[in-house]
């Protein structure tokens, strides 16, 4: 078949090349720092794994294809200013928000979103880098911010999920249950789904996601973060691409978000996934690899084989059983296969959460 190029060859570009393997799909993730860029032919298709990209040989290449699936989004969600403007022309709920022009002080920030504020840079930004909490004794906003940055007013959220769709060509949408999440320093650290008692804010969801994938004409896989407040969801953020909190469907659904979103820009069904049992993905993070998660034959260990450095996604482990105290005892045994300072509070936040 031909060949589909995915621009940039991080792990999610290989997860989706994996998840092609079974359809006989042709996936070619890029490194944008590829000193030639490959020869793409007109009827190839285009995908990214990265809402954001410099200008390189290769990503002035696959950027530019005809075929390139979603183009005119990218730079819409990638710029958090131009994010928030769809989602607030939709009438979606998101933490209240400004611009943060030039000469806007930390004073009138305050006044106009409350006492805690967090810049946010309009670009660029993931795992929790982009951020800064203004500070009581910050008057102004510090320079670098001025002009580059928006302002969120702080949510005191009861928890965080997400909702991962696809949508295709003919404007089908399809969902999994919401994913409950765990985040430390703005890091994903724990996914957990399907939770009965998140099944009340499905169909919130679903309508939100919905109307944002409709109004952009999108193909393919995209993520919704959300805040819940009560019974009411709040967007955080959006990501238009294959998303950490959907990596638990490689093991926990019978069509995977990797799969549904190489289906949808080839053209391919997109039937309703089946849930296969009650999910716990924990992220391995500035953690080196131990060879005994393998001896767990609950746990698929996914290894991206990354340099090591501190606060840094190096893989994640998957766990799906119908038999929940079989999750609960992985879950134990993960205990002591993963350090203590970084894993304890996943890992009771995991058990808590079942
Ligand atoms: P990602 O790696 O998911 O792309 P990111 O760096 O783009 O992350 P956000 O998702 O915007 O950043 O924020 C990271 C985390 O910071 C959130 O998951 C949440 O825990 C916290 N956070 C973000 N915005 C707010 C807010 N307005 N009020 C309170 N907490 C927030
Ligand atoms: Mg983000
Ligand atoms: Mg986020």
């Amino acid at each position: 078949s031909k060949p589909i190029w995915v621009l940039g060859a991080g792990q999610l570009g290989a997860m989706l090349k994996h998840a092609g393997m079974p359809l006989a799909l042709d996936v070619r993730p890029v490194d944008i720092n590829e000193s030639s860029a490959p020869a793409l032919q007109a009827d190839d298709l285009v995908t990214a794994e990265r809402e954001q990209w410099p200008d390189t040989l290769v990503t002035n290449t696959l950027a530019h294809h005809a075929h390139f699936v979603n183009k005119p989004v990218f730079g819409r969600l990638a710029d958090r200013k131009t994010q928030k403007e769809l989602i607030d022309s939709l009438g979606l709920s998101t933490a209240p928000w400004r611009n943060v022009a030039n000469e806007i002080s930390a004073n009138e920030l305050r006044d106009q979103l409350g006492e805690r504020v967090l810049l946010k840079r309009r670009t660029g930004g993931y795992d929790g880098k982009g951020q800064y909490w203004i500070r009581a004794q910050d008057d102004e906003v510090p320079a670098d911010w001025q002009g580059q940055a928006i302002a969120e007013q702080a949510i005191p959220f009861d928890e965080e999920v997400s909702l991962v769709g696809v949508r295709n060509r003919a404007g089908q949408c399809v969902f999994y249950p919401l994913t409950l999440n765990l985040h430390l320093n703005g890091i994903l650290y724990a996914s957990v789904a399907p939770l009965t008692r998140l099944q009340a804010l499905q169909t919130q969801a679903e309508d939100m996601l919905g109307k944002l994938l409709n109004e952009l004409d999108y193909v393919g896989v995209m993520a919704m973060e959300c805040f819940r407040v009560g019974d009411q969801l709040m967007i955080n953020e959006l990501a238009p691409r294959v998303h950490n909190s959907g990596h638990w469907t490689q093991a926990g659904a019978s069509i995977s978000q990797f799969e549904y979103h190489l289906r949808a820009i080839a053209d391919m069904a997109i039937p309703k996934a089946q849930i296969l049992g009650q999910n716990v993905m924990i992220n391995l993070i500035g953690t080196e690899y131990n060879p005994n998660w393998l001896n767990l034959p609950v746990a698929q260990t996914y290894w991206y084989g990354k340099a090591v450095l501190p606060g840094r996604k190096v893989g994640h482990i998957n766990m799906v059983s119908k038999d929940l105290g079989e999750i609960r005892s992985t879950l134990q045994q993960l205990k002591y296969l993963l350090p203590e300072q970084y894993y304890k509070e996943a890992i009771e936040w995991s058990l808590k959460a079942l």
